[in-house]
């Protein structure tokens, strides 16, 4: 199996990433009493991944700070909202066209918006909130009970499917033009 890059990397090669990671998240619908965000923690590479859930993000987010230090990889985990990757502003030129072609090229200067780029070999799992490697797998840890015969391509961490992903983000898997880590002159 490919190995899923660490959280650590991450936050080190991917500003936004990190930004996006430590700015508070916030759910369109939330409900009292409930546990929306689960830490995922993988303490040793290939090792199983505990979970526990908690109210809030900034709750999640300091567990993830205390077991950053030790672990091999985590990950904060929405369980019922799905959230698209962080987008960047790129500018690019744009050459005039002219009547006279012996003057000199003028070039206006615009702006897209693109998704951040993936590592090689992974997708943005809206529900892990971070790149994941998806693969076609015939259990989960956290879907013991299901049947999975179907043996679909799904997000190896959460163990969300690529269908219904699709069914809720029609830009998954969200391509872009930049390669990872991101170009130094995209900014956002
Ligand atoms: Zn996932």
């Amino acid at each position: 199996m490919e190995d899923q890059i660490r959280i650590h990397k991450l936050i080190k090669h991917d500003a936004q990433f990190k930004k996006f990671l430590t700015t508070p998240a916030k759910l369109k619908y939330p409900r009292a009493g409930q546990t929306p965000w689960r830490l995922f923690v993988q303490r040793t590479r290939g090792g199983p991944w505990a979970h526990k859930s908690y109210p809030s993000y900034p709750e999640a987010y300091n567990a993830l700070r205390k077991y950053l230090p030790t672990c091999h990889d985590a990950a904060i985990n929405c369980k019922p909202q799905g959230f698209e990757p962080p987008m960047v502003r790129q500018n690019y030129k744009v050459r005039l066209r002219s009547a006279n072609s012996a003057a000199k090229p003028k070039f206006v200067v615009k702006t897209r918006q693109l998704y951040i780029p993936m590592p090689f070999g992974h997708n943005w799992c809206p529900f892990c909130r971070r790149p994941t490697v998806f693969k076609r797998m015939k259990s989960h840890a956290l879907y013991k009970s299901i049947h999975m015969e179907d043996n679909p391509s799904r997000c190896t961490l959460c163990g969300a499917r690529r269908e219904f992903i699709q069914s809720c983000f029609l830009s998954f898997p969200f391509d872009t033009t930049l390669t990872w880590p991101i170009e130094s002159k995209a900014s956002r």
